[in-house]
């Protein structure tokens, strides 16, 4: 209200001074004469008291006593009620500062708190999302150790942000000890859920990574797949019909090597696989357009091709000639199979022939479709004849490998030189086709060169 204490004061004076010329006013209007009366209460009581002096003494001295009185009076009630002001003000600012401290306090608690909670939650969330997925996957030195560091590098950099060492020690500590004790038995228990990504080692969850057609959820990586898995996933639900789907091969050369016999290799990956050898071949349908289409198979023996693998690609062309049928044949290779020698070596020239006839001839449609890796024999004969040449994306391509070059002419091969997309730019190939959209790519480049569905209606 007052801005100082002299503010303050001026103000009660002035309220004395007018209270006090109503008084001496109105006691001279009694007393004395009302015609006399002037502005200037001093004036006024001067004049009064000289002109009444005779008549009024008495009168002046009561009101000389009364504002004497009056203002004593006056002056102890202000000095009371400044010390009443300066007593609630001092209350007042007791009471505020508690409050206000209090209110800090109560703010610091749940600031502190939330953090806790948040960093906390926010941790275990992603310390448990993380463990889970790692718990149940693959538990190698490499992933525990990459998971560790990863977990480790996001916790210290929140924990450090905020700087909340002891908290970082505590829970630390906390989550070791869980992944201790949630021991290995758990990690194989759930190890047959999950496949790991080779490009970023993230996990997908495999229930529903055959039908994403193993393609990495992380980073679209395309990940190697069986033979089966693509049939299934590419042909038109029930119009596959396999051919030559018991021909196995035999061990035309004897071959011994310090392992085990070629036979006995074969009749484990047999096991292994399901597969009679390195590749399936047989008619199906893609969006209702008839094909024969063979799909090589990189978990048996490396998806080399022995006498098998070209002999069944041999008569899938020639079916495919008889019927005028548009020929797919999806490579995944490491070469020729060496355990028949040079049996494997003539398969090249047994397939271009066949393909020659077919697509020189017959003029028919054959699509080769690379996928990773593709190297050796198959790159240097069927794998390279397509009519278009498709390759997945990222797909390791190359005549010779990596290593053998190397090894043969001490050059350092540079990095991602035998990759799809650097081979792309080269002219190697057609387009590069991501996996999940390869079926449609594929019916509408049967339609440009007049191959039609059977029923319309399973027109894509
Ligand atoms: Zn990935």
């Amino acid at each position: 209200m007052y801005d100082t204490q002299s503010g303050w004061n001026n103000h009660i004076n002035s309220c004395i001074d007018s209270y006090l010329r109503f008084e001496v006013s109105i006691n001279s209007s009694i007393s004395g004469s009302t015609n006399n009366y002037s502005d200037s209460y001093f004036y006024n009581f001067i004049c009064t008291e000289n002109r009444n002096s005779s008549e009024s003494g008495r009168s002046s001295k009561r009101t000389r006593k009364n504002f004497n009185d009056f203002h004593e009076e006056v002056e102890s009630d202000f000095h009371e009620e400044v010390e009443f002001h300066e007593e609630v003000e001092s209350d007042f600012h007791e009471e505020v500062e508690s409050d206000f401290h209090e209110e800090v306090e109560f703010h610091e608690e749940v600031e502190s708190n939330d953090f806790n909670e948040e960093v906390e939650s926010d941790f275990n969330e992603e310390v448990e999302s993380d463990f889970n997925e790692e718990v149940e996957s693959d538990f190698n030195e490499e992933v525990e150790s990459d998971f560790n560091e990863e977990v480790e590098s996001d916790f210290n950099e929140e924990v450090e942000f905020h700087e909340e060492v002891e908290f970082h020690e505590e829970v630390e500590s906390d989550f070791h000890e869980e992944v201790e004790s949630n021991d290995f038995n758990i990690n194989q228990k759930y190890k047959h859920l999950w496949v790991q990504c080779e490009n970023c080692y993230g996990l997908n969850y495999k229930k529903f990574f055959k039908s994403k057609m193993n393609i990495c959820e992380q980073c679209g990586y395309h990940l190697k797949m069986s033979s089966s898995d693509r049939i299934e996933l590419s042909i038109d639900p029930g119009t596959w019909d396999p051919l030559d789907k018991d021909m196995i091969s035999i061990d035309p050369i004897d071959f011994r090597s310090k392992e085990e016999p070629y036979g006995d290799r074969i009749d484990s990956y047999q096991r292994r696989t399901g597969l009679a050898d390195a590749i399936q071949t047989g008619i199906g349908q893609i969006n209702g357009i008839p094909v024969a289409i063979g799909v090589m198979d990189f978990q048996f023996m490396g998806g080399s091709m022995g006498s098998v693998v070209g002999e069944k690609i041999t008569r899938l062309i020639e079916y495919a000639t008889n019927r005028s049928l548009p020929v797919i044949i999806v490579c995944a290779s490491g070469g020729a199979r060496m355990q028949e020698g040079s049996l494997s070596l003539m398969q090249m020239a047994k397939i271009s022939s066949a393909s020659s006839n077919y697509q020189s001839d017959k003029k028919l449609f054959y699509v080769s479709i690379l996928t990773s890796p593709t190297t050796g024999g198959v790159t240097a004969s069927f794998g390279m004849l397509g009519d278009i040449i498709i390759a997945e994306p990222n797909a390791y391509i190359a005549f010779a490998g990596k290593r053998v070059i190397e090894q043969t002419l001490k050059k350092v091969i540079p990095e991602g030189s035998q990759v799809s997309e650097y081979l792309f730019h080269k002219g190697l190939f057609d387009p590069i086709v991501p996996r999940n959209l390869l079926k449609g790519v594929l019916g509408e480049l049967f339609q440009l060169h007049g191959f039609f569905p059977l029923n319309p209606s399973s027109k894509m």
